[in-house]
Parts: C-alpha cells; structure tokens; sequence
C-alpha cells in the first residue's frame, strides 16, 4: 500500500468565496467592464468540489481588437508620466491589493484548489512585485553619455514599448499576471491581458481592484482562449510585444505568429528541474527542501525540483529520507486547515494527463515508493508520489508531467550528472547539493539553466531574474532585467561643434 495520502476534507465549513466575491464576469475594456461580443462561455470550476463557480465569456478577435484601440489610444499619455507619478501609481496598487489580501487569497484558493498557505503565499508575491517595480522603475533612468565623436553628445534614452499582449497560465493566475503587468506599467506601457480560461477570476477583481487607480486604456482584460484571444493578441498589428507564460506549444504558437508583424516574443515557458546531489550534500537537508519544492502548488510550478539525479553511492538513503518526508505531506481542500500542503491538481483533463503519465511510466518500469496514483473525489487528487527506477531517457524523466511527482535516477560521476541534466529541451532552473566549494562553482556554470540553486531549490525574490534557457524560452521576468525587456533603447547624437 504506497498511497497512504488521504484528502482531508471541510464538509461542514461555509465556501470560501460568496456570490458578492466574485468579479464581474466581463471583459475589461477601456477603464469599465463590458459585455462580450459573442455569447459562448467557459465554466470556470473549483477543483476540489467540481462544481462550476462562475462562467467567463470567450473572447473573440473584435473583443481583442476593442481592447488594443483603447490600450492604443491611451498610451502616449501613460509614457508621457513621469517615472515619480507611475511609481506612485504602483504603489497604490500594491495598498489597493492589501487592502484585499484575504479576498484575494480566498479567490484564488476557490478557482485553483491551492491551500491557504500557497495562495497567500501568491498574494504576498504579487503586493511586493509591485512595490519592487515601483522603485525600481525610478532608478532605471536614461543616460547622458559623452561625446564619442568630436562635437557630437550621445544620449541614450530608454522609452516604452508601447502596447503589450500578455498571456497567463492557471497555475499562479495573480502572481503570473502580476509579473508580467507590474514591469510593464513600470516600464510606461499599456497592456491588454488574457488571463487562462481556467482561472480568471483573480485578474478580473484585480480590474475591478483597481480599477479607479488606473487611467482608462491603459490596463485591459479579455478573457476566453488562447487561439482566439491569444491569438489575436499575437496577431493584432498594433500589439508592439507579446509577453506568454504557459506551455511550449503556446509558445510556439505566439512566436510564429507574432514574426508576421515581427513584434517582441517574451516567453516563460515549461521547466523540468534537475536537482542534482552528491554524496557530500546533507541528504536530510535536500529531502525537507523537496518536500517543499517538489510539491508545492501540487507540483504545478514550472521550477518544480521535479527530477532528481543522486550520486548512486547514497541513493539507497536519500531516497528513504524523500519517502518519509512525503508521507507526512497533507493532502487537502484549502478550508481544511492551514496545515494543508498539497491540493487537487487545476482541472480534469490536467488530472487525466498526469494520471496518464503516472501509467505509462509504470509501463517504462519506473516503480512508486510512495503515491503513484489519484485519490478519491470529488477533486482532482493526486498521491504525492516518489518514482524510482526510472531508466535514463524515459518520458518521465524528460517531459514536464506539472503534477505532485518526483522521479530519482542515479548517476557515477561529475560529467555524467552534467550531460544527463542538461539533456532535456527544458533550461528553466536547476539545483545542485554538495559541500564542496569548487564543485559548486563548476557544476553552477555547466548546468544550462537560467537559474541555479546551490544547497537550495525555489527560492526567489523580486530582485532577482527569472526566465529560461532553451526550450524553457526567452526574456526575463522579475528584477530589473524584466524592465530592460519591456523597454527600448534610443540613443539620439546632437551635434553641438560650431
Ligand atoms: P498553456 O500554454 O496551456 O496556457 C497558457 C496560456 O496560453 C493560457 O492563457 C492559454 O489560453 C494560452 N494559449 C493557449 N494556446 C494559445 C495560442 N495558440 N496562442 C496564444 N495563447 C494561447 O499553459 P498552462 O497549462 O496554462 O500553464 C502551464 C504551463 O505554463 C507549464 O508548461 C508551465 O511550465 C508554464 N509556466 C511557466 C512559468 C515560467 O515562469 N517559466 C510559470 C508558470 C507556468
């Protein structure tokens, strides 16, 4: 019996969001909420119950084209303020969102199923990415550079972009689209954003939050899907940039429409995290850190320490100490305590394609320490699972599965544990534990990955950049790097010789 997880469940507690929470389930257009062009709409369903909450209307290419007019019309103004006022403007918006922490946490627990204590953790995030850009964008000013030619002074002027699309994923919907709106009002942009059809409804009370603060146009929300919405976005010739963070697939899709127009492609695509460790690193530090990052959101989490490669000499203990930490893990609906950890993954098909993954890497001989399959509903719940013997090059290890599983390999040496991390398309992030200082330093710079924990795994702050390698993608959120991305460089020459 390795699926010893239960869901607790609050069968008497009152719903965590009532019918006067929820946002208007409307596009935001233009500083007001407006009726959608076509009638077709999608439920949005709460995956622990799965009961429909709430339905969004599918936005259509004339809802888009809506949109960007007004994001267009009002973007000379937006890029005219002066970096004090559109700070100031964050940093209402960063009052204005604590003023609803608990709404918010409550909101985003209902559509995604996440506990209590990961949506806070989203909201917190998402309050301090905007007071982090609220500073930052104050001093990333432009240059005054000197003269590189006789008589001739250079100037480097950084300027907005002008009108970004932005395109979010289900699995942090607030703080995924906080990361993407924060820099770019920073950087002197509007921006229409469609949030997934699966979890809109914290970005649509984000709207609705603060929508008094924000000249109108300059932020606007259309819901619906991705090749219609999405789409058009990427499509539309007065989108100067298209900002995704989602699947590869999605990705692709952007970048390839987005070249017809040849606007910026900003992509924060998948991930599949090597956690690299050798028989020097502290195991027991390594199995309560992955307890943590390799489930939290239910292993919905790009940066997940999904993919452990052991040193074969300690692989015996580590994984002894990985399947006591998972055991403990619990598993719930967010109003059954704080303490729970794991919820239901975001919907049914998403609970299918891990369960399908779970199956066929059984078929590939993977065998389940722990977990390894669904536990009953209603609710999409998964076992936090720990897979062993999984051959080098099987699926498992290679493909992002974004649900509570870790799979452990072994390795013999320092190059092989380089060639096989580094053989996946993925370059999100990666971790590495040892002791070893010079170890450290190397395996940092081999690992192909955009960001890279040492003794450590899913640890971030606003200041620091987060963004792929290859087939994770391009562009940067977060830190200053994100406002680089958002901006353009001009550099103007007077010639000031008589
Ligand atoms: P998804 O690609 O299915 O959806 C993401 C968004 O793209 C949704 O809003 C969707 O409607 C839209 N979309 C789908 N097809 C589109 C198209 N043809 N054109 C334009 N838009 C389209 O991804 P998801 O399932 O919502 O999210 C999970 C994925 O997101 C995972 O792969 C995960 O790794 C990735 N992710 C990455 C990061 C990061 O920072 N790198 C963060 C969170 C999630």
């Amino acid at each position: 019996d390795f699926g010893t997880a239960e869901v607790r469940r609050a069968p008497d507690a009152p719903p965590l969001v009532k019918a006067d929470d929820l946002p208007p389930a409307r596009h935001f257009i233009g500083g007001e909420f407006v009726e959608a062009m076509s009638e077709s709409c999608t439920d949005v369903v709460d995956p622990c119950s799965e009961e429909i909450l709430v339905q969004i209307p599918e936005g259509t290419a004339e809802d888009v084209d809506r949109a960007v007019a007004s994001a267009a019309a009002a973007k000379d103004d937006w890029a005219r303020l002066v970096p004090k006022a559109r700070s100031e403007l964050l940093h209402a918006i960063a009052d204005r969102l604590a003023e609803h922490t608990e709404l918010l946490v409550a909101l985003e627990s209902a559509n995604t199923g996440k506990p209590i204590r990961v949506a806070q953790d989203d909201i917190a995030g998402t309050i301090d990415t905007f007071r982090f850009m609220a500073g930052a964008l104050r001093a990333t000013t432009s240059l005054a550079a000197g003269d590189y030619i006789e008589n001739h002074l250079s100037l480097i002027r950084r300027e907005p972009i002008g009108l970004v699309g932005v395109v979010t994923p289900w699995n942090y919907p607030l703080l995924m689209a906080a990361w993407k709106i924060a820099p770019i009002l920073a950087a002197g942009n509007t921006l229409v954003i469609k949030p997934s059809e699966q979890t809109p409804l914290t970005t649509l009370k984000f709207a609705e939050l603060v929508g008094d603060l924000v000249p109108s146009g300059v932020l606007n929300v259309v819901t619906g899907l991705g090749p219609a919405v999405g789409a058009r976005l990427a499509e539309h010739p007065d989108v100067d940039m298209v900002a995704l963070t989602g699947s590869v697939n999605s990705g692709r899709a952007v970048a390839r429409t987005a070249a017809e127009t040849l606007k910026r492609v900003h992509l924060e695509l998948g991930g599949k995290a090597p956690v690299v460790v050798f028989p020097d690193a502290d195991l027991a530090a390594v199995a309560s850190t992955l307890r943590v990052a390799g489930y939290w959101n239910s292993g919905q989490e790009c940066g997940a320490a999904c993919r452990v490669l052991v040193h074969e000499s300690v692989a015996g203990e580590f994984v002894e100490r990985l399947v006591d930490e998972v055991r403990g893990l619990v598993v719930g609906e967010p109003l059954a305590g704080e303490d729970v950890e794991i919820g239901p993954l975001v919907s049914k098909a998403h609970f299918d394609r891990v369960r399908a993954y779970l199956e066929r890497a059984r078929n590939e001989g993977a065998r389940a320490a722990v977990g390894g399959e669904a536990l009953g509903g209603p609710g999409y719940f998964v076992a936090p699972t720990v897979l062993v013997g999984v051959r080098e090059g099987a699926e498992i290890s290679r493909e992002e599965v974004f649900g509570p599983v870790v799979t452990v390999e072994t390795f013999r040496d320092e190059d092989e544990a380089v060639r096989r991390a580094n053989e996946v398309p993925f370059g999100l992030s990666a971790s590495v534990w040892t002791e070893n200082g010079r170890r450290s330093h190397d395996m940092a710079a081999r690992l192909d990955a955009g960001t890279v924990w040492v003794n450590a795994h899913l640890v971030l702050a606003n200041e620091v950049p987060w963004g792929g390698f290859k087939g994770s993608g391009y562009g940067r959120d977060l830190s200053i790097y994100a406002l680089d991305d958002y901006s353009r460089t001009k550099h103007v020459m007077h010639n000031h010789g008589r």
